[in-house]
């Protein structure tokens, strides 16, 4: 049997993500764009009233202090989240990387806990100057001297790697063995000695979070700095990055699209041009209708594999696909809603360029549409395709 239907719950817990981001978050996006910086009294204000509601940190479980969310309802909060700014979702709602689920002991009180509170900001470093879609190819090294790891390497391009408190730096400890063991996660502080922001990276878009390049000197951390076990690093990432993809990529993106359609079609049925409204042009209806089409096609392939994750699968495959399909969907449908605005949908009183801009990245980072295709052509050709 397939029962598509929601449960109350969740029903209940949608509807709640959506008001609070349209009543409480999106009113923040203007100024966050324009001073690349959120309000900070308005941010204080508007964080602490997540965390009443239990809308910060959901997608960790509940025995850490996190919303405990099967990966379907992740996904459909994620979706609302996609109706504002990644800046704002970051702050407001928290960016909980579960990699950091592999705490243990003591560092479970100084990173985990305190980062699900919204207490600590964390930042992932793996990607380097020399080393992005091919992200076993780093150069970053960790050298065990005495009970003392020695960090030494570069980092760019890292998200919130300006103002985090601490960052998980992936790093070489087998020159030989690589992504077969040979690579570690490690917990660093930000002030420890060595360890330098060395720069900020503006970018297109995604204005309101900083974009930092990470020098890593001779940097000495503890040996109980090491995430989860040394050499299982690169085993770790890619087990956490399927829901972040699915979740923060694919689901944000049916969320971005939605809006984008919704604005069209209210704008379609007010504008008027040679005596009618232009939703009555059939050119602008296959505009709104292709956006439709697509945000379902996409919408059911995300739930589809939040749900398979819910039963414990690895739907790797999908996940590729759908990073692929969101990312591109997402970005043609804004582009789509920019031309049913005409001259409007360029000006910055809309939201409209923001999310032209903001939707680019998507196709970029967390492996680029290239990389993905190239997994799901590979597996497609051994193994057929296994929906
Ligand atoms: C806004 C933003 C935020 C980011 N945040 C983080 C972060 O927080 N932490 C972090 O570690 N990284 C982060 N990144 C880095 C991001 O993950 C990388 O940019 C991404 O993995 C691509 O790597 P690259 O930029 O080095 O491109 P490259 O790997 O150099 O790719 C360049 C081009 O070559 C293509 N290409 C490469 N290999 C192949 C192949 N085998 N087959 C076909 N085509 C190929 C790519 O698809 C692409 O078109 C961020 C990047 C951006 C832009």
């Amino acid at each position: 049997m397939i029962d598509f239907s929601l449960t109350d719950d969740s029903r209940l817990l949608v509807e709640t993500v959506r008001r609070f981001v349209e009543a409480e978050v999106q009113p923040l996006e203007e100024a966050t764009e324009h001073d690349a910086r959120i309000p900070p009294e308005e941010l204080k204000r508007v964080k602490t009233k997540a965390q009443e509601l239990g809308l910060f940190a959901m997608n960790m479980p509940e025995d850490v202090g996190g919303g405990g969310l099967s990966c379907v309802d992740h996904c459909l909060v994620e979706e609302e989240f996609g109706k504002t700014s990644d800046a704002l979702i970051r702050r407001v709602f928290g960016q909980v990387y579960p990699m950091l689920l592999a705490c243990k002991d003591e560092q479970r009180g100084k990173y985990l806990l305190p980062t699900v509170r919204g207490e600590k900001i964390c930042a992932m470093a793996i990607t380097e100057p020399g080393a992005g879609s091919d992200a076993a190819s780093i150069s970053t090294t960790a050298d065990l001297d005495g009970d003392e790891w020695v960090l030494s390497g570069t980092k760019h391009f890292i998200s919130d790697g300006d103002i985090a408190d601490y960052v998980i730096v992936m790093a070489l400890t087998d020159k030989e063995k690589r992504a077969r063991g040979g690579i570690t996660l490690f917990l660093v502080d930000k002030d420890t000695p060595g360890f330098k922001v060395a720069r900020n990276q503006p970018m297109m878009g995604h204005r309101g979070y900083g974009h930092a390049e990470l020098v890593f000197d001779n940097c000495r951390i503890p040996a109980s700095a090491v995430l989860g076990e040394v050499g299982n690093g690169f085993k770790l990432i890619m087990k956490s990055v399927l829901e972040i993809r699915l979740a923060h990529i694919g689901a944000r993106a049916v969320g971005m699209a939605t809006r984008a359609l919704e604005l069209m079609r209210k704008y379609a049925g007010e504008r008027k041009q040679f005596g009618q409204p232009i939703g009555e042009f059939q050119m602008v209806q296959k505009l709104i209708a292709d956006s439709a089409i697509e945000i379902f096609g996409v919408k059911m392939m995300v739930l589809n594999a939040a749900w398979e994750i819910d039963q414990g699968m690895e739907p790797r495959d999908k996940v590729s696909m759908i990073k692929v399909a969101a990312s591109e969907m997402q970005g043609r449908v804004v582009d789509r809603a920019i031309q049913v605005f005409g001259g409007m949908g360029f000006t910055k009183e809309m939201p409209l360029e923001r999310m032209y801009r903001d939707a680019r990245v998507t196709r970029i980072y967390d492996g680029t549409s290239e990389i993905h295709r190239m997994l799901i052509a590979r597996s497609t050709i051994k193994n057929g395709l296994t929906l």
